[in-house]
């Protein structure tokens, strides 16, 4: 293969505009977590075009619905490994403020994290090593992954075997970064991107007259109190080496100015690199905030909710491997360690299946203040995704050559 590397690397100059409009594609017809439908039905049609073997209707979650991971088997003509390459194809439920003549159709939806990017890359990987089968070895999986935003449709399409047939012996991916220019290339050995876990803390009183405070059990002030106190959870009982970070992003309570309400809810979420840290967090919390309540005469109860996501935790060696691929493919400047990141991605769960390892590629845009992922502004430079297309290249044929 190493001889049509020189042809692949023409072909994909050819590609550039395709790639661009494709990725456009997808950006105009943004699609929720799950309900990607007309996403997976291009991905789909694309890839049966290319001749891969492609199975639909993955990802389904408990309650239905879903259905629209998609799964793309190539098979080269020469022997090696077989690997999969993942891409995440949802998008967020966020109103778009860009001005862009290929801003989203479907009010409310937008693709904020650069996940129609990372289809429109899947694709356009496939479809030119498809093209040289005959002198592809090994076997590549593209695996096209509904649900990331919420957390699920990893761990769903895990369980519905897209590692186990055919064997996958490693899993490899890349999150495009509006905080890095193009052409930088970041890939970090061990954890890079922490952990995420959801909670509820209900708090219960008892309800009655605002004026007659003395008669009712107040679960606002229990529950203002366990906020500011779990503030200090962190800074005082996690190992200062360690970090890890507890943020309530939503407050449940009550009715009216003059009524003492039955209950008050804090929603948030917990992140961490080290599991012990989370579970040691997660264990304090819900002692912490029961025994605050009692101290007000009210119950709270902590409850986790959805299912959590580890941090991502990319081995040495394949990030040895990644770096070295990177550095064979651009130069040894654009290609750093960077910092670990506190948001997650549920790419975790393939890297806890198999080893494997999820890199970073940069698409700041080069003469504007970058805005970060998920918000409403979010832009990316598309000349970022042929050097996507470029390194992945580099990364999947050496992985499949051995
Ligand atoms: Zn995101
Ligand atoms: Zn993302």
């Amino acid at each position: 293969m190493k001889k049509s590397a020189p042809s692949l690397s023409r072909q994909l100059g050819g590609r550039k505009d395709g790639l661009v409009e494709l990725r456009r594609d997808f950006h105009r017809h943004a699609e929720l977590s799950f309900q990607e439908h007309r996403t997976a039905t291009v991905i789909a049609e694309r890839l049966a075009a290319a001749g891969l073997e492609v199975r639909t209707g993955l990802g389904v979650p408990a309650g239905g619905g879903g259905g629209t991971g998609v799964v793309g088997v190539l098979h080269g003509e020469q022997p090696g490994r077989t690997v999969a390459w993942r891409a995440d194809i949802d998008a967020l439920p966020i109103a778009e403020a860009v001005d862009l003549p290929f801003a989203s159709l479907n009010e409310g939806v937008m693709h904020a994290c650069g996940h129609d990017g990372h289809t429109a890359i899947g694709i356009t990987l496939a479809e030119l090593l498809a093209e040289h089968r005959k002198a592809l070895p090994g076997t590549v999986v593209f695996i096209f992954q509904p649900g990331e935003e919420v957390v699920g449709g990893a761990q769903l399409m895990i369980n519905e075997g897209v590692l186990d047939d055919p064997a996958v012996e490693s899993v490899l991916g890349l999150h495009l970064t509006a905080r890095d220019p193009v052409g930088q290339l970041i890939v970090r050995p061990g954890p890079s991107m922490a952990s995420a876990d959801f909670f509820d803390v209900e708090v219960r009183g008892k309800g009655g007259h605002g004026a007659f405070p003395h008669l009712s059990v107040d679960p606002i002030t229990a529950a203002a109190h366990i906020l500011v106190g779990m503030q200090e959870l962190v800074s005082r009982e996690v190992p200062a080496q360690d970090t890890a970070v507890m943020t309530v992003g939503e407050i449940k309570a009550g009715s009216k100015a003059n009524i003492i309400p039955e209950t008050a809810v804090l929603h948030g979420s917990l992140r961490a690199f080290r599991r012990e840290v989370r579970d040691q967090l997660v264990e304090r919390l819900g002692a912490f905030a029961a025994r605050i309540a009692q101290a007000y005469r009210a119950e709270a109860k902590l409850r986790l909710v959805g299912e959590p996501c580890p941090a991502v935790h990319n081995p040495e060696r394949e990030s040895a491997y990644v770096h070295q691929c990177l550095h064979d493919a651009v130069g040894g400047e654009a290609v750093a360690e960077g910092r670990p990141v506190m948001g997650s991605d549920d790419m975790s769960l393939f890297l806890q299946a198999r080893p494997g390892c999820y890199f970073w590629v940069g698409v700041a845009p080069p003469d504007k203040e970058p805005q970060p992922h998920h918000h409403p502004a979010f832009e990316m430079d598309e000349a970022g995704l042929p050097v996507a297309v470029r390194v992945a290249l580099s990364v999947l044929l050496g992985r499949l050559a051995g």
